[in-house]
């Protein structure tokens, strides 16, 4: 048992300075300092610093890090045909290996402590997740040229095979990728799993035009109608969305998950916030890939959300933190089923993070939730626990790996790939 005191705690009802005790992988007790106590594996003064719940990271594609600041300041559509693809066709699994443990180690920097992530070679995927004791959804990227009947069984190998740190949600790329006849047949398995449905949505102007032409609808009103939401589920990037998009959205309880620095990186275009909000739609919060960001910081991600609102609205009022922090943190978990990993409460997942206090950028301490999405940072992360398991903690990283052999691996696969 290990037990964290003299601290603050972020949990779903403010910050508080209590106690909080972790049993195997999950929190057994929030609360003041008691008598009767147990007796403790380990005791961490925490000196004032923050326990607040794991970043998800609701929206990746970890095996990308071979391309950061390799494909970069082209638009979307050329950016993905001119060095994205033709590189990606290289890929083995292997390579790919090498480049989502460089992700994973970010990740634990940054203080996620779990990803929503849609790639290649997805078995390796699962098994880092698996080993190094990382949570990690995996999300279907099906697109036209896939036998989508497998989708059971990517559905039941992803949520069975790997122990309980890894699972699988039913996902495909995007409705430009796809066609009519694969979503009628999604939509059976959905209904068959009972099971929600992924996929990026609305990210750009033409990707909703091009809809329009080919279907008469939106991607969402064709989802909609076709019956893909009707065990919720939502989309990525959600950027072009009308407001019939997002009052669907809001009335099947579906998560728009934003990824402001992409949008930003690719001019992709703003997230209506504003609507969102008023309407009530689910939020959380991605990175997406590293060559369409290029870091994998959550803290950015928050910061640039509440940002990009106010630019958009002209109005300095416009957006809020706290608002953004839940979606990063438990509207993430809400989103990616992971119900029970959302929160610091007792009887949750201790998917924890602790966050150094003692740093300039967290002085003073007017309002904590503000610091972390105004002027947090990866180097506030102090230590990454995954069910309750350190994973990184003080600049170490404990995955049974050495970093630089990632590092080193990483390398060579990509001069292979890039040249
Ligand atoms: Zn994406």
């Amino acid at each position: 048992m290990i037990r964290f005191y003299n601290g603050l705690v972020l949990e779903p009802s403010g910050v508080t300075e209590n106690e909080v005790w972790v049993d195997g992988s999950a929190i057994s007790y929030v609360g003041p300092a008691r008598e009767d106590m147990p007796l403790f594996d380990c005791i961490v003064n925490l000196r004032g610093d923050l326990l607040m719940p794991g970043f998800k990271n609701a929206h990746t594609h970890s095996g990308m890090t071979f391309l950061r600041s390799a494909a970069d300041d082209l638009p979307l559509h050329q950016w993905l045909e001119k060095q994205v693809f033709p590189a990606e066709a290289k890929l083995t699994a292997e390579s790919t290996a090498a480049f989502v443990k460089v992700a994973f180690l970010e990740y634990l920097t940054s203080g996620v402590t779990a990803c929503f992530d849609m790639y290649y070679h997805t078995d390796e995927f699962a098994r880092i997740a698996r080993d190094w004791g990382f949570r990690a959804v995996l999300c279907g990227s099906f697109t036209a040229g896939n036998d989508w009947e497998e989708m059971y069984d990517y559905y039941q190998h992803y949520n069975h095979d790997f122990g309980p740190l890894v699972s699988a949600q039913l996902g495909f790329h995007a409705e430009y990728t796809t066609n009519r006849e694969k979503l009628e047949y999604l939509s059976k398995v959905c209904h068959e799993l009972k099971a929600p449905v992924w996929c990026h949505n609305a990210e750009t102007a033409s990707e909703v035009d091009g809809c329009i032409e080919r279907h008469g609808v939106t991607p969402t009103k064709l989802f909609d109608s076709l019956g893909l939401y009707d065990y919720g589920g939502g989309g990525f990037h959600c950027i072009y969305m009308t407001d019939e998009d997002l009052d669907i959205f809001a009335r099947r309880g579906l998560t728009a998950v934003l990824n402001a620095c992409s949008n930003g990186k690719l001019a992709s275009g703003f997230f209506r916030l504003k609507e969102a909000m008023e309407k009530g739609v689910r939020l959380a919060v991605g990175t997406d890939g590293p060559a369409s960001n290029n870091a994998l910081d959550m803290f950015r991600e928050m910061y640039l959300i509440n940002i990009m609102a106010k630019l958009r609205e002209e109005n300095a009022a416009a957006g809020d933190p706290a608002l953004i922090l839940n979606a990063a943190v438990s509207g993430g978990a809400r989103a990616m089923g992971l119900d029970d990993c959302d929160a610091i409460a007792q009887g949750k997942q201790a998917d924890m993070v602790r966050i150094d206090m003692h740093r300039p950028n967290m002085r003073p301490v007017n309002n904590v939730v503000k610091n972390l999405v105004y002027s947090g940072n990866p180097s506030n992360v102090r230590m990454t626990m995954v069910a309750g398991k350190v994973l990184y903690e003080n600049g170490e990283f404990f995955v049974g790996e050495d970093p630089e052999d990632i590092y080193r691996a990483a390398e060579k696969y990509t001069r292979e790939i890039l040249g």
